[in-house]
């Protein structure tokens, strides 16, 4: 994990170097001009001067006792017989006017004439400001030259190469793919030993799988088991305004890696380039210059160069098919969520070196937290240390781990928002809906705490316990869940005759669920098993005739329609259920699940 860390640092240094420099070099310019002011401004403020003409008459009348000068400075220092006091003159022409002392004092006119060298300080300070707007003007210039990847090695847009130190033991779970990935250790550990016996190794890796499931980690541990440079680059870094510029950082990017090999390329995000080809605009035809030199570059490998290039993505029906031909990436592993057994196993990796009190149950957690991507688990174990450093707790408590669980998942309690009476009153009864409506449906009723302190953007929540991992989830769970999901705006109107913007997020969620419901899963009876995926082909509903388009718009209203008037009637049936739990979470604000299921019996 600290190796994760130092990764990001690196990145961040490297950028912030040109910053740096421009700082520096300002720090310096304005110092050179306060210690121009600094010493400049102490001579004006004297305002005992003297006039170069007067000046000139008291030398004549001999007046004058002594003439202090710098030399290269205009400015002199004067005393006159009989004065206590120095004077400032200022000379225009300091030659002409030592030689006027001299002879003066040749003539018996005795002036004394002391020259200076100048004050370093001083010269240094005078000679940088007089630079200081070229300097500037030059190191804006680079810096910005720099930041747009024009300069002739990019440095800023560099691909990462890191010593990774990550091993398979860092990755929790995931155990078949890391014994697929053991070959590709192994082949770039000793190529050689592969290449005689004529074996081919896949030269492209595809790993498929949400944001935050471990990709990256994954990466980096055959890195770091192989013991070779690990060089990666996102895609959208190398999507830019410039034409061209993208192809010409794949080539930078396996020039480098050729240069370093055996050795590991990542390219995180491969759908930013990948993306099908479309004739169209100029960023899509940049895509498409970026996307022909990767794959001129993956067809270009010797069999005697040992570069194992790994791409990550969360769509790979987006790619364009060229990539995933023989030789490119024609190998796909997909990484899913971890199951309980794979939760338990990341928390107790980044359960490491954290101090837990005795209720605390790695075991519970991962029960409670089906879905989460290992990032998010990691994320929780952090979150709930610092809730427990916060908080002064000698140990990380079972409460610290919940309360992070929410923080993770519904964002941030917010305490400080001030809720009037109605608007309380509105939230009561909305997620006092959700609840009443679930304890009645089989697939919903397991609730662990209803609340209406404000988190995040909600206003209000109810939690479910998700104590099974489900592989498969079956029609009535999903109509179920869209009763459950829109029992909070029916309870608004069951029971205040009136509707909320309150509900937006649920009845996006419901819609969301119906339509996959009826075009990914083929659930409606109408329309029969049939999966349409306009994302993967635009004109794949054309295609089946805008009558069935028609169709599936009905489809999706029948199932929203009727899950509304479901969750209505059984409210209107356990009025007296919904206005106790309302009223108690109006005084309470939160019901645990024991509380809740007393409430209702
Ligand atoms: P991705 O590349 O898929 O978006 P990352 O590899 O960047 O995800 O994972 C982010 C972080 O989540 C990792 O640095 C690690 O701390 C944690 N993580 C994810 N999956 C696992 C795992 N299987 N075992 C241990 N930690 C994991
Ligand atoms: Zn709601």
């Amino acid at each position: 994990m600290n190796e994760q860390k130092n990764d990001k640092k690196e990145q961040n240094n490297k950028k912030n170097w040109y910053y740096l420099v421009a700082i520096i070099i300002l720090v310096i310019a304005v110092a050179g001009i306060a210690i121009w002011y600094f010493t400049t401004g102490k001579q004006k403020e004297n305002d005992n001067e003297i006039a170069y003409t007067e000046l000139i008459k008291k030398i004549d009348e001999g007046a004058i006792e002594k003439v202090e000068m710098t030399v290269g400075s205009t400015s002199a220092k004067v005393k006159l017989r009989g004065e206590e006091e120095e004077k400032n003159a200022i000379v225009p022409n300091t030659q002409a006017f030592v030689e006027l002392i001299q002879t003066k004092t040749l003539e018996g006119n005795n002036i004394e004439l002391i020259q200076k060298k100048q004050n370093v300080l001083i010269s240094i300070s005078q000679t940088l400001f007089s630079l200081l707007p070229t300097i500037m003007l030059v190191v804006l210039f680079i810096v910005i030259f720099k930041m747009q990847g024009l300069g002739d090695k990019g440095k800023v847009y560099d691909a990462e190469t890191t010593k990774s130190k990550i091993k398979f033991d860092d990755v929790a779970g995931l155990e078949e793919e890391k014994n697929e990935m053991l070959e590709i250790v192994d082949f770039l550990k000793d190529p050689k030993k592969f290449n005689e016996m004529g074996a081919k190794i896949p030269r492209g890796v595809l790993l498929c799988g949400k944001p935050g499931t471990g990709k990256t980690l994954i990466a980096k541990a055959i890195a770091g088991e192989a013991k070779v440079p690990f060089i990666s680059m996102s895609g959208s870094e190398f999507i830019e305004m410039f034409a061209g510029l993208g192809a010409s950082r794949v080539r930078k990017l396996f020039e480098k890696a050729k240069k370093v090999a055996p050795c590991i390329v990542f390219i995180d995000e491969i759908d930013a380039i990948g993306s099908r080809r479309t004739s169209g605009n100029g960023a899509e035809s940049e895509n498409n210059q970026t996307l022909n030199q990767l794959l001129v570059e993956m067809d270009g490998f010797d069999t005697e160069e040992t570069i194992i290039v790994l791409a990550a993505t969360n769509r790979p029906e987006m790619l364009d098919k060229a990539l995933l031909r023989p030789g490119r990436f024609d190998r796909q592993i997909t990484i899913a969520l971890p199951d309980m057994k794979g939760r338990e196993e990341i928390l107790k990796i980044h359960a490491k070196g954290k101090k837990f009190a005795e209720d605390v149950k790695l075991k519970d957690i991962a029960g409670d937290t089906a879905g989460f991507t290992g990032a998010e688990l990691a994320n929780i174990l952090n979150e709930a240390a610092i809730i427990a450093t916060i908080k002064d707790h000698e140990a990380i408590t079972n409460d610290d781990v919940e309360d992070a669980v929410k923080k993770v998942t519904v964002g941030l309690e917010r305490q400080s928002r001030v809720i009037s009476d109605k608007d309380k009153k509105l939230t009561a009864y909305h997620e006092a809906g959700h609840a009443i409506v679930s304890s009645q449906l089989e697939s919903q009723k397991d609730i662990k705490e209803v609340s209406i302190i404000p988190r995040g953007i909600a206003g209000g929540y109810t939690m479910y316990k998700t104590n099974e991992d489900k592989y498969y989830i079956s029609k009535t769970e999903m109509e179920e869940k869209l009763i459950a999901l829109l029992g909070g705006r029916a309870a608004e109107k069951v029971a205040l005759n009136d509707i909320s913007t309150g509900a937006s997020n649920d009845i996006e969620v419901a819609t969301q669920i119906a339509k996959d419901m009826i075009t990914k899963y083929g659930m409606s009876d109408n329309l029969g098993p049939i999966s349409i995926n306009t994302e993967k082909d635009p004109y794949e509903l054309q295609l089946l005739g805008d009558k069935f388009g028609d169709a599936v718009g009905a489809e999706v209203k029948i199932m929203l329609d009727n899950a509304y008037l479901k969750a209505q009637t059984i409210l209107a049936n356990n009025m007296d259920k919904l206005n106790k739990v309302a009223q108690t979470l109006m005084e309470k604000e939160v019901i645990s699940s024991e509380e809740f299921e007393s409430l209702i019996k």
